[in-house]
């Protein structure tokens, strides 16, 4: 069955794309925490960083490529963002199609909640 963020790559299911190439789409988070939220995601479904093979070490690096252009697009460059990877039960993973979110344009604070 496919994934809901590969049914929002192949268009069944609407979500505002700010960027879509060969190997990556990225969209707004539908709940987002800061003034920018974005998810960046590999068009292939790759469950989670576990699952990554070699053979998807270029598309993965092509995600922070995007992530840097996308941070330079909506004016967080400067000021600063992260970049975040979450990856099953404990990294609190709830959509298994690996993805990068990229937050900003707020002070984020500490790292982890305490
Ligand atoms: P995770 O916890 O897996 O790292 O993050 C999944 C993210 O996907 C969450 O921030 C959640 O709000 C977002 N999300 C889940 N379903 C949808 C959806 O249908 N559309 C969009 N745009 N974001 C979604």
């Amino acid at each position: 069955m496919a994934t809901i963020f590969s049914k929002i790559i192949n268009g069944e299911i609407k979500a505002d794309i700010v960027y879509q190439d060969d190997q990556v789409t990225a969209f707004r988070d539908i709940n987002p925490q800061a003034p920018v939220h974005i998810l960046i995601v590999p068009n292939k479904e790759i469950p989670t960083v576990n699952d990554m093979t070699e053979e998807d070490e270029q598309t993965i690096g092509h995600m922070f490529t995007v992530a840097k252009l996308l941070a330079a697009k909506e004016g967080v460059a400067e000021s600063g963002y992260r970049l975040l990877v979450n990856c099953n039960r404990d990294g609190g993973q709830e959509v298994f199609h690996l993805h990068m979110h990229l937050f900003g344009g707020r002070p984020l604070g500490p790292m982890l909640a305490r």
